[in-house]
Protein backbone atom coordinates (compact mmCIF):
# COMPACT_ATOMS: atom_id res chain seq x y z
CA UNK A 1 0.00 0.00 0.00
CA UNK A 2 1.43 3.59 -0.81
CA UNK A 3 1.18 5.89 2.21
CA UNK A 4 1.34 9.25 2.56
CA UNK A 5 4.85 11.12 2.57
CA UNK A 6 6.06 13.03 5.86
CA UNK A 7 7.91 16.39 5.21
CA UNK A 8 10.49 17.94 7.00
CA UNK A 9 8.83 19.65 10.05
CA UNK A 10 6.65 16.73 11.12
CA UNK A 11 7.78 15.17 14.44
CA UNK A 12 8.18 11.86 13.73
CA UNK A 13 10.70 12.81 11.16
CA UNK A 14 13.01 14.43 14.12
CA UNK A 15 13.00 11.46 16.79
CA UNK A 16 15.03 8.46 17.11
CA UNK A 17 13.25 5.80 16.20
CA UNK A 18 13.25 2.60 18.17
CA UNK A 19 15.26 -0.99 17.58
CA UNK A 20 13.04 -3.36 15.65
CA UNK A 21 11.89 -5.95 18.10
CA UNK A 22 9.08 -8.61 16.38
CA UNK A 23 9.35 -9.88 13.20
CA UNK A 24 5.74 -10.73 12.48
CA UNK A 25 2.69 -10.04 10.12
CA UNK A 26 2.53 -6.18 11.25
CA UNK A 27 6.79 -5.65 10.01
CA UNK A 28 5.90 -7.64 6.41
CA UNK A 29 3.39 -5.21 6.01
CA UNK A 30 5.16 -1.97 7.01
CA UNK A 31 8.42 -3.27 4.42
CA UNK A 32 5.94 -4.07 1.41
CA UNK A 33 4.66 -0.02 2.41
CA UNK A 34 7.78 1.14 2.25
CA UNK A 35 8.54 -0.74 -1.02
CA UNK A 36 5.23 0.26 -2.85
CA UNK A 37 5.54 3.95 -1.31
CA UNK A 38 9.41 4.04 -2.51
CA UNK A 39 8.58 2.91 -5.76
CA UNK A 40 5.66 5.34 -6.53
CA UNK A 41 7.39 8.15 -5.16
CA UNK A 42 9.50 7.67 -6.81
CA UNK A 43 12.77 7.17 -4.95
CA UNK A 44 15.92 5.50 -4.40
CA UNK A 45 15.51 5.04 -0.67
CA UNK A 46 12.51 5.07 1.86
CA UNK A 47 13.06 4.97 5.70
CA UNK A 48 9.87 4.15 8.40
CA UNK A 49 9.90 7.39 9.92
CA UNK A 50 8.84 8.88 7.03
CA UNK A 51 5.80 7.17 6.63
CA UNK A 52 5.14 7.93 10.54
CA UNK A 53 6.04 4.48 12.02
CA UNK A 54 8.82 4.61 14.67
CA UNK A 55 10.59 1.69 13.92
CA UNK A 56 14.60 1.07 12.42
CA UNK A 57 13.51 0.19 8.87
CA UNK A 58 14.62 1.49 5.43
CA UNK A 59 14.50 0.33 2.20
CA UNK A 60 16.86 1.53 -0.91
CA UNK A 61 17.16 0.39 -4.18
CA UNK A 62 19.34 2.60 -6.28
CA UNK A 63 18.39 0.60 -9.86
CA UNK A 64 14.70 2.46 -8.93
CA UNK A 65 13.42 -1.18 -9.75
CA UNK A 66 15.68 -1.70 -12.85
CA UNK A 67 17.76 -4.42 -11.80
CA UNK A 68 15.28 -7.11 -9.70
CA UNK A 69 18.13 -7.70 -7.50
CA UNK A 70 18.82 -3.88 -6.47
CA UNK A 71 16.29 -3.84 -3.25
CA UNK A 72 17.46 -3.68 0.03
CA UNK A 73 15.96 -3.80 2.90
CA UNK A 74 17.84 -2.80 6.31
CA UNK A 75 16.66 -3.26 9.86
CA UNK A 76 18.20 -1.94 12.67
CA UNK A 77 21.25 -1.11 10.83
CA UNK A 78 24.92 -0.26 12.23
CA UNK A 79 27.80 0.97 10.88
CA UNK A 80 30.81 -1.42 11.26
CA UNK A 81 33.21 0.68 8.89
CA UNK A 82 33.19 4.21 7.63
CA UNK A 83 36.10 5.87 4.72
CA UNK A 84 37.00 7.81 2.35
CA UNK A 85 34.86 11.54 1.51
CA UNK A 86 32.03 11.87 -1.31
CA UNK A 87 30.79 15.12 -2.05
CA UNK A 88 27.51 14.97 -4.48
CA UNK A 89 24.13 16.41 -4.65
CA UNK A 90 21.23 15.12 -2.39
CA UNK A 91 17.08 15.06 -2.66
CA UNK A 92 15.09 13.50 0.14
CA UNK A 93 11.62 12.75 -0.73
CA UNK A 94 10.73 14.54 2.87
CA UNK A 95 11.73 17.80 1.48
CA UNK A 96 10.53 17.96 -2.35
CA UNK A 97 11.92 20.39 -4.28
CA UNK A 98 15.17 20.73 -2.62
CA UNK A 99 18.84 20.07 -2.58
CA UNK A 100 22.33 20.34 -1.49
CA UNK A 101 25.66 18.83 -2.07
CA UNK A 102 26.55 16.63 0.91
CA UNK A 103 29.89 15.72 2.60
CA UNK A 104 29.42 11.80 3.15
CA UNK A 105 32.34 9.22 3.69
CA UNK A 106 32.67 7.67 0.66
CA UNK A 107 32.33 3.58 1.77
CA UNK A 108 30.89 2.14 4.38
CA UNK A 109 29.86 -1.30 5.91
CA UNK A 110 26.58 -1.83 7.30
CA UNK A 111 25.29 -4.47 9.67
CA UNK A 112 21.54 -5.26 10.49
CA UNK A 113 19.03 -7.77 10.25
CA UNK A 114 17.15 -8.46 6.96
CA UNK A 115 13.04 -8.16 6.64
CA UNK A 116 13.05 -12.02 8.52
CA UNK A 117 15.22 -10.78 11.33
CA UNK A 118 18.54 -12.79 9.66
CA UNK A 119 21.86 -11.47 10.10
CA UNK A 120 23.10 -9.15 6.88
CA UNK A 121 26.13 -7.05 6.04
CA UNK A 122 26.12 -4.64 3.47
CA UNK A 123 29.18 -3.63 2.28
CA UNK A 124 28.85 0.29 -0.36
CA UNK A 125 30.45 2.74 -1.86
CA UNK A 126 29.53 5.69 -4.07
CA UNK A 127 25.38 6.24 -4.55
CA UNK A 128 25.25 3.05 -2.49
CA UNK A 129 26.85 4.63 0.52
CA UNK A 130 25.39 7.98 0.33
CA UNK A 131 21.68 6.16 0.23
CA UNK A 132 22.57 3.74 2.97
CA UNK A 133 23.90 6.86 5.24
CA UNK A 134 21.07 8.85 4.38
CA UNK A 135 18.60 6.41 4.96
CA UNK A 136 20.01 5.66 8.84
CA UNK A 137 19.77 9.64 8.99
CA UNK A 138 16.44 9.30 8.78
CA UNK A 139 15.89 6.58 11.69
CA UNK A 140 18.42 8.76 13.83
CA UNK A 141 16.19 11.68 13.18
CA UNK A 142 18.48 13.38 10.83
CA UNK A 143 17.29 14.90 7.43
CA UNK A 144 20.18 15.75 4.99
CA UNK A 145 18.94 19.54 5.67
CA UNK A 146 20.59 19.09 9.20
CA UNK A 147 24.02 17.59 7.58
CA UNK A 148 23.98 21.90 5.94
CA UNK A 149 25.57 24.02 7.33
CA UNK A 150 25.62 27.83 7.36
CA UNK A 151 23.56 29.92 4.66
CA UNK A 152 22.58 26.90 2.47
CA UNK A 153 20.69 25.27 5.68
CA UNK A 154 19.18 28.49 6.46
CA UNK A 155 18.04 29.46 3.32
CA UNK A 156 16.05 25.82 2.74
CA UNK A 157 14.69 25.95 6.17
CA UNK A 158 13.65 29.51 5.64
CA UNK A 159 12.20 28.25 2.19
CA UNK A 160 10.21 25.48 3.50
CA UNK A 161 8.60 28.29 6.70
CA UNK A 162 7.81 30.33 4.12
CA UNK A 163 6.09 27.46 2.56
CA UNK A 164 4.28 26.51 5.22
CA UNK A 165 2.63 29.53 6.40
CA UNK A 166 1.45 29.88 2.56
CA UNK A 167 0.20 26.33 3.15
CA UNK A 168 2.28 25.39 0.22
CA UNK A 169 4.05 22.41 2.47
ZN1 LIG B 1 15.29 11.28 2.85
Amino acid sequence: MIRPILRYGDRSLHTRAAEVTTFDADLQQLVDDLIDTMYAAPGIGLAAPQIGVDQRVCVIDISAGRDPKGLICVINPVFVEREGMQLEEEGCLSAPGFNATVVRPARVVVRGLDRHGAEQSVEAAALLARALQHEIDHLDGLLFVDRLRGIKRDQIVRRIQKMKRAGQW
